[in-house]
């Protein structure tokens, strides 16, 4: 030990200084306290040069010896590995923040009275928090939804709770408060708008396919109970032909929804085919012919169509949505009305497949509804003309399938235009027929 051996030296030297007196008188005392205040000198002056370097501890100790040379040097090495730890612990902090800003939720921590500690960017949209100048406020008077407070009330918090976004919008928030220690809270949030919209979506879908289908069921049935329960000879001929034209005529319109829903579920869930190119002319063509036999010369028709110019895609599905948007203007024209055909190259690029009639038209509020499924303008014209409201869903699809939009332009009394434009990148010249 140092120090043992510097006091040892201390004592050393007053022992020889008291025993020398006798001979050399108070001169060993002199030499002895000059030796002293020497020895307080240089200590005094190494612990100002401690206390200057304490000003800038980031530098190595002044070189020093003895006593001094090891306290410095374990200030030292202590310091820099508190340093080290600091840093370590400042990298998790950090990392922790930045985790918590990445979370796909909102995150907001709190006191036990709720103030606000600190809270992640979703969770400033979400509420519409601003930081730091919300810092210390209290959450409930921020947030004020009544169904929130008394959520917020609740002695724990089991179940989350769904509220409308504070922070402007339709948007629906599911928020959950979790207590993570004695005095400290977080508020977890989550945007449901879209899980929200499915669901109802959903639960319309199965609403309005049960009401479809309910209709033409009850249809059938009245009539099966009715020929069950007259006397057998009570029906004539007529009536008999009668009853069961009407009971087909409810099958085939259930017969019709089902296969639609069936198409509408396939386009839904199987994937995209590898494109190839189909013969737009020819689908046309066909689909014309389908729609003079539907009109039965009650309609004049005209066409316009570039021979030379096919897409690629699927043929069934193109094929199906020709056609419905052409049986569409022979069902909503009335006699004598006119219906256009046409398929056109456009100036950009792109090619157009539009189908215009004179016929009954549509407002503009219902023109932003017309694809949703089972919407229709007027339900008993749909009805009567055979609709099952699921066409236009169905074009919406396919052309979503192909990157083709669907453009529908109308007006009341004077006719609609609906027409499906295929991007230029799906478009093919029809020399590739020859090839083929
Ligand atoms: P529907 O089977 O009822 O025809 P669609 O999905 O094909 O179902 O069309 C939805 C609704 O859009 C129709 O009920 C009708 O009200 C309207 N509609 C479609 N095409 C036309 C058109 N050419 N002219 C006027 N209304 C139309």
């Amino acid at each position: 030990m140092v120090w043992i051996r510097n006091l040892i030296a201390v004592l050393v030297w007053a022992g020889l200084a008291a025993l020398s007196r006798p001979v050399t008188g108070n001169f060993s005392w002199a030499v002895f306290s000059f030796g002293l205040g020497t020895l307080l000198a240089w200590h005094i002056w190494q612990l100002s040069r401690v206390v200057r370097w304490t000003r800038d501890l980031q530098r190595p100790p002044p070189p020093s010896a003895g006593l001094w040379d090891e306290a410095l040097a374990r200030i030292y090495r202590h310091l820099r590995s508190q340093e080290r730890q600091l840093a370590l612990l400042e990298g998790n902090v950090q990392g922790f923040f930045a985790a918590a800003q990445a979370l796909p939720d909102g995150l907001v921590t709190l006191d036990e009275e709720f103030h606000i500690d600190w809270c992640n960017r979703i969770a400033r949209q979400h509420l519409g928090l601003r930081l730091p100048a919300d810092r210390g406020q209290n959450l409930l008077n921020l947030v004020r939804a009544p169904a929130f407070v008394d959520y917020a009330r609740q002695e724990d918090w089991p179940a989350p709770l769904l509220v409308r976004s504070p922070g402007g919008g339709e948007r629906l928030l599911m928020v959950q408060l979790i207590s993570y220690n004695k005095h400290q809270r977080m508020l977890l949030t989550r945007d449901v708008t879209q899980i929200e919209k499915l669901e109802t979506t959903r639960r319309d879908f199965v609403a309005n396919v049960s009401h479809e289908l309910r209709t033409p069921l009850t249809v059938l049935a009245g009539f099966l109970e009715t020929l069950r329960d007259m006397p057998p000879g009570a029906l004539s001929d007529e009536q008999r032909e009668q009853y069961l034209k009407l009971m087909l005529d409810q099958a085939q319109r259930m017969q019709a929804i089902v296969a639609d829903l069936l198409t509408l579920s396939t386009l839904e869930s199987s994937p995209t085919t590898d494109p190839q190119p189909v013969n737009m002319p020819i689908l046309i063509e066909t689909a014309l012919s389908q729609a003079r036999a539907l009109s039965g010369g009650r309609h004049a028709f005209a066409s316009d169509i570039d021979a030379d110019m096919d897409v690629l895609g699927t043929a069934t599905e193109i094929s199906s949505a020709i056609s419905n948007l052409i049986i569409n203007a022979v069902r909503y024209t009335p006699d004598d009305g006119h219906i256009t055909v046409s398929w056109r190259r456009e100036a950009d690029g792109s090619a157009r497949y539009a189908v215009k009639d004179t016929g009954i038209g549509i407002a503009a509020q219902h023109l932003p509804r017309l694809t949703e499924r089972f919407y229709r303008v007027d339900r008993s014209r749909s009805r009567e003309s055979g609709g099952t409201g699921l066409g236009l869903a169905i074009t919406k699809h396919i052309a979503m399938r192909h990157e083709a939009e669907l453009d529908i332009a109308s007006e009341l009394g004077q006719g609609s235009t609906f027409s499906l434009r295929f991007p230029e990148s799906r478009v093919v010249a029809a020399e590739h027929r020859t090839r083929q």
